[in-house]
């Protein structure tokens, strides 16, 4: 029940209409009956969200395409590993200070790290967008060797010398020996729903692969690669473990993992029927 007492987190972007996180995170508020609830705002500039979160007085924020760049520069800290993504998706209201951090790598790294260990994995990431720099580093972190494929040459090439991993042409494929892929970009999405940036023959049994695509759940890749004997993660597993971060930073609890995987596995379930 809603009250005078109660706290607020948001999530702001544009769109922002078909974000998952207020299912998420409320699911997890209710079952631990903290007096929190989790709102959603379209907010046309990154500015605008800074001046919501201050003026609302809200506990934390989500903050989703296109503001994760921009709304570093309206935020009192960011902390290293946000400024070395180079993107914040967590915005954390501390005695009227706003500090922003970054949850996404953490996403990437919990839902590979359910299937296999990242030390020292041959690993190939597809794009060169914020997602895209959230995987490298958490890939990084973790010990794995990473290179990365982009359709725009010019902005892989920059973004591999920023974080210090090699970019490679499409046609290198069968030389990399690839242990480890993550699609970063949105293809396999709507309306490109049938669509793979990697062919099944180049899949391979024992390989594994995150698609963080997440509509639809079982996506044009992630069919092939389970044909090929690969072990398939779903974005879905991203999603959660992102907002899983998300709600320890907020609450300072643990959070309810199978609750939280719950109400997006529903929640999705309920776009289709
Ligand atoms: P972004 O900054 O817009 O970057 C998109 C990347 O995808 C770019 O490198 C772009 O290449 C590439 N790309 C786009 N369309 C392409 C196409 N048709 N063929 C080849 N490459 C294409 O987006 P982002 O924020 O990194 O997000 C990327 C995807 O990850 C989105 O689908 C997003 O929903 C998903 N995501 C999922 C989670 C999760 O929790 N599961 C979290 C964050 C993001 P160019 O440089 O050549 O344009």
């Amino acid at each position: 029940m809603i009250n005078a007492q109660t706290a607020y987190v948001a999530i702001f972007g544009n769109p922002v209409e078909h974000s998952l996180s207020p299912q998420m995170h409320n699911a997890a508020f209710n079952h631990l009956g903290l007096n929190l609830a989790f709102l959603a705002f379209k907010a046309n500039k990154a500015a605008e969200a800074a001046v919501a979160i201050r003026t609302l007085g809200l506990r934390g924020a989500s903050i989703t395409i296109p503001h994760k760049e921009a709304i570093m520069g309206h935020l009192d800290e960011v902390d290293d590993v946000g400024r070395a993504i180079g993107a914040v998706n967590t915005v954390v209201a501390q005695e009227g200070r706003l500090l922003g951090c970054n949850t996404d790598w953490l996403g990437v790294v919990r839902a590979l790290e359910q299937v296999t260990e990242l030390g020292g994995k041959r690993c190939l990431v597809l794009g060169a967008g914020g997602a895209a720099r959230a995987a490298i580093f958490g890939l990084q972190n973790s010990g794995a060797e990473v290179s990365l494929m982009n359709r725009n040459q010019e902005r892989g090439h920059s973004l591999a010398k920023e974080m210090n991993c090699i970019f490679v042409e499409w046609q290198s494929w069968d030389r990399l020996e690839i242990e480890l892929l993550v699609n970063a970009t949105p293809v396999g999405m709507s309306a490109t729903r049938d669509q793979t940036l990697i062919s099944a023959q180049q899949l391979k049994g024992g390989m594994v692969v995150l698609d963080m695509v997440y509509r639809p759940l079982e996506t044009r890749l992630l069919k092939d690669a389970a044909t090929a004997g690969s072990i398939c993660v779903s974005g879905l597993e991203m999603l959660l473990h992102q907002g899983v971060a998300q709600f320890e930073i907020w609450t300072g609890e643990e959070a309810p993992v199978e609750v939280m995987r719950q109400a997006l596995v529903e929640s999705l379930a309920n776009e289709t029927n």
